[in-house]
């Protein structure tokens, strides 16, 4: 058996094949899995749970079909979809974690984040995210119509693609003296996180101990699931997972 991760899919209308993948992913590999874990940034945009649009509507569907099998279905906010609440997590079926969030995987204390937290080199990101994550913007933000709030969304997206094709690259990615610290505070050796787009499983040494940073990829291009099982986990493209 296995636990699947996934994270930054953006799912949106433009990318049709992206959805079919996704419903693949549900309706087969993941019926197999012990559990599924989508660790941010699901939706392209996601800007209330009173947002069913397609394909908002169908995926929230295709996740209620899956958790009804009884498989545990865990989600965590991303930078995109951070407005997800208790409407949605109703009626996906799945279950929203905090993050970040400690997980007993198998024995391996292992912290789960979406991973924007760790880009802290990104100074205008992160006085971005604490103005749009204070409860006072996000009620008035909630409150303006859908038009509205569809426009607003569209337009930090474009702001933030102009911000990141400036921005030197280490800047974007995450901060390595956090990324250790946070694993201290939390006192795990294992961290799971996406938001970079950079996929990969790095080893590192914190404390004198070996520790593990596994980094989930997007679906823009690579389609990435992470298969964490009793042997090395990996990262495996979604349309080549059949089982494990
Ligand atoms: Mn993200």
């Amino acid at each position: 058996m296995a636990t699947l991760f996934i994270s930054d899919l953006h799912l949106s209308p433009e990318r049709p094949e992206k959805l079919a993948l996704f419903y693949h992913l549900l309706s087969g590999p993941a019926r197999d899995a012990e559990a599924l874990y989508i660790l941010g940034d699901l939706f392209e945009a996601w800007i209330g749970d009173d947002d069913t649009t397609s394909p908002h509507h169908q995926v929230v569907e295709a996740l209620a079909h899956y958790a009804a099998t009884g498989k545990p279905l865990y989600l965590m906010h991303g930078n995109r979809d951070f407005l997800m609440g208790p409407e949605f997590e109703a009626r996906s079926g799945g279950t929203l974690l905090p993050d970040p969030f400690i997980l007993d995987l198998y024995g391996e204390k292992t912290l789960l984040m979406h991973g924007d937290t760790l880009c802290t080199q990104d100074i205008d990101y992160q006085a971005f995210r604490k103005q749009v994550r204070d409860p006072r913007w996000i009620q008035g933000f909630v409150q303006k119509p859908l038009a509205e709030r569809a426009a607003i969304a569209s337009n930090l997206r474009e702001g933030s693609r102009a911000a990141t094709r400036q921005k030197e690259a280490v800047i974007m990615n995450v901060d390595p003296a956090t990324v250790s610290q946070t694993m201290i505070d939390y006192g795990v050796r294992q961290l799971i996180h996406g938001h970079t787009h950079r996929p990969g499983i790095h080893l590192l040494e914190i404390q004198g101990q070996s520790a593990r940073r596994i980094v989930l990829g997007d679906w823009y291009d690579r389609d990435l699931v992470l298969v964490y099982d009793a042997q090395e986990p990996r990262l495996v493209t979604a349309a080549a997972l059949t089982n494990f």
